[in-house]
């Protein structure tokens, strides 16, 4: 039978060697062990690897061949309610009947315990099949997995450490209907007027007498919003901080109630399914809230909060999305690229397209490095933070431990975080598209699956974040972390001159130069940007500069960077993925190929962008300054 797991040599490396499951394992068990724990990590792993090839199949079998279809046939809505076709539903009646919704959610409360990385990795294997299939399931699992961390968040689930188990949870009954396949929720934050500026967000909520909160506003763009439960960002009336981010609160809406007489009762109006150019089977909603009913998570304000507790899982979530579709592209491409005849051979054996096909598997292997590496720092960070705060260990020292063990997983998250979202979504489109392209003319046409990948792709460097909101939150943790450490900045860029000159692997010393030209690109960034204010505290002595680094704003003194900020998390990137090969390939050697194949595209492409970054552009910038100061000058007069 045929597998999208079993088929990726790469996929395999990672569950076999690449992963380190024993403590992904333990701080898994650890959390919820009881009941029907595994024997040991040995135990558990060979239930992960029976998940996977199982999701693997019916990735492969049931839902490739019918992407066509789905595509075709795309969300229905009728009367105020959207529905699946009939294909689309038989591929959920099957998830549900393996229960693979519940995967992650604690054996307690019905799931069966898998770790978060073992949900990545499945998506990764829908999304090559199908992006509708993998998206709309996404908004089963990991929303119930919201629920149970917000709730543990707010301080309303509760867990007995001693018997290693739930014994009270705030969202137990939509838990359960979500795990059980007859409900799913979504995240509802775009407004017509606020995407990417979250500040501007105008949807309200206040409370009625009797204290209830009552939300009312539209919100569009929301994926599988034909669902019963939202999480609904929403502006709190009458709270003493109402404007910007602080003003912001979450909440839980039930959108409708199904009676027992077969009729629902909606409480939120679903106003359309937008026509999309791809995701075609997934439902985009438009909803507007009346005087809805709803839950308050956690406390007034926290909504801005409350939203980043989840963002780096759902930004991670698209990285493995995007390399679904890019590697569905480039196997496809491939296949035909070996079949079709140009000039006397297959064009795979034409210089440029077998350039392009080199290129496409590399992004991929690289992309994927990136995402893996993600997926553990993300979880291990994140169950040992709530094992710490849930009471789980007594010991001082051990407590010590894994505070420090948890704030290095977390600074790594924190940044891979954005340059994955950022480059495998870029990619998927570049590789989706250059599929296309290796298909010539019937690429264009709808007879092979080419374009509809390529549409499907489109919007990966929009949701979750835009490719412009990643790099600028890349660029500013990178350029602050600088700034607010300086002497550990310098002792970076003197340990990678040193590496390479004289490390004694050659693939270390390249890496170490690709180390070298990304620290130097900052290096210029920094001191463009803080040369105005460098030139105010000139005669300042230097014990006062560190008040002066305090008082950095990076909304305010980053302007110039901003200009390279996308520039500058390519080259980041690109850095990143070299690190992680090559602490894959000091413990194993087949992965210095991959490694080596990384960075013979790395280092010219780095060069290049340290060159665009470090080359005067004062154009645009003053064009801005003229803009903004014509604009002020017109409002003045
Ligand atoms: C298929 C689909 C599914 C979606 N699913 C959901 C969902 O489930 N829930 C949800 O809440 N939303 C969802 N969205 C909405 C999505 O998150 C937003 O479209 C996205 O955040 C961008 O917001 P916007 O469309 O308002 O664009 P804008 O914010 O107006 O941005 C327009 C352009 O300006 C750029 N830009 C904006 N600000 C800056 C800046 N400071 N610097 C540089 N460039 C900037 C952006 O990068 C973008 O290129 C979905 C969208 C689509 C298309």
């Amino acid at each position: 039978m045929a597998s999208f797991f079993s088929d990726n040599e790469d996929l395999r490396y990672y569950f076999e060697k690449g992963i380190p499951w024993e403590e992904i394992v333990e701080v898994t068990e650890l959390l919820y062990r009881q009941p029907g724990a595994f024997k040991d990590a040995r135990d558990a792993v060979g239930a992960y690897k029976d998940v996977l090839d199982l999701v693997g199949e019916i990735a492969a079998e049931r839902v490739a061949p019918h992407a066509k279809e789905i595509d075709r046939q795309g969300v229905g809505f009728k009367d105020g309610e959207a529905f699946f076709h009939p294909r689309m539903q038989s591929i959920f009646d099957e998830l549900r009947s393996i229960e693979i919704h519940g995967l992650c959610l604690p054996r307690e409360l019905g799931g069966q315990n898998c770790p978060l990385t073992v949900f990545f990795l499945m998506s990764e294997l829908l999304a090559r099949a199908d992006i509708s299939v993998m998206a709309h399931n996404s908004f089963h699992g990991p929303i119930a997995m919201a629920m149970l961390v917000y709730s543990l968040a707010e301080g309303t689930t509760e867990i007995d450490p001693a018997l290693g188990k739930i014994t009270q949870t705030r969202f137990a009954k939509q838990m359960e209907e979500i795990r059980t396949g007859s409900a799913w929720g979504s995240m509802d934050i775009t407004e017509p007027d606020a995407g990417s500026d979250m500040a501007a967000l105008r949807t309200v909520a206040e409370q009625d007498a009797a204290g209830n909160w009552l939300v009312s506003g539209e919100k569009i763009f929301i994926t599988s919003g034909h669902g019963k439960y939202h999480f609904v960002i929403a502006r709190t009336i009458g709270s003493a901080k109402k404007d910007g981010l602080g003003g912001l609160s979450m909440f839980l809406v039930e959108a409708y109630e199904d009676r027992a007489d077969g009729s629902r009762v909606r409480k939120v109006s679903l106003d359309r399914i937008e026509e999309k150019i791809g995701h075609h089977g997934s439902a985009t909603a438009a909803l507007t809230f009346d005087r809805a009913p709803a839950l308050l998570v956690g406390k007034v304000g926290e909504g801005f909060k409350y939203m980043l507790t989840l963002m780096n899982n759902a930004r991670i979530g698209v990285g493995f999305e995007s390399i679904g579709i890019s590697e569905a592209a480039y196997r496809l491409a491939r296949a035909y690229a070996a079949e079709r005849r140009s000039m006397g051979k297959t064009i795979d054996r034409h210089e440029m397209i077998a350039d392009y096909l080199d290129e496409m598997e590399t992004d991929i292997l690289g992309v994927r490095a990136m995402a893996v590496s993600s997926a553990i720092h993300q979880e291990i960070a994140f169950k040992t933070n709530l094992l710490i705060d849930q009471g789980f260990f007594t010991d001082a020292e051990e407590i010590e431990r894994r505070k420090r063990l948890a704030k290095r997983h977390k600074h790594h998250a924190r940044r891979l975080t954005p340059l994955l979202k950022y480059l495998a979504a870029e990619k998927a489109v570049e590789i989706a598209r250059r599929c296309v392209q290796i298909h010539g003319g019937v690429g264009y046409t709808k007879e092979f699956l080419a374009e509809k990948l390529l549409r499907d792709a489109l919007v990966l460097p929009i949701y979750e974040g835009t490719s412009q909101i990643q790099s600028l939150m890349a660029m500013k943790d990178t350029l602050t972390s600088a700034m607010t450490r300086p002497s550990r900045f310098a002792r970076r860029v003197a340990t990678a001159r040193l590496r390479a000159a004289s490390a004694r692997d050659p693939l270390e010393r390249r890496v170490a130069r690709l180390q070298s030209l990304s620290l130097s690109a900052q290096q210029h960034l920094l001191t463009q940007t803080a040369r105005d204010k460098y030139r105010s505290i000139k005669s300042k002595p230097l014990s006062e500069w560190r008040d002066f680094l305090k008082s950095w704003d990076p909304k305010r003194d980053f302007t110039y960077a901003m200009l390279h900020a996308e520039r500058l998390t390519r080259l980041l990137a690109d850095e990143a993925i070299a690190e992680i090969l090559l602490d894959q390939s000091r413990q194993h050697a087949e992965r210095r190929e991959i490694l080596e194949r990384h960075l013979e595209r790395a280092e010219p492409r780095a060069r290049y962008l340290h060159e665009q970054i470090t080359t005067p552009q004062p154009g645009v910038l003053s064009r801005i300054a003229h803009a903004e100061a014509d604009g002020a000058s017109r409002k003045t007069a």
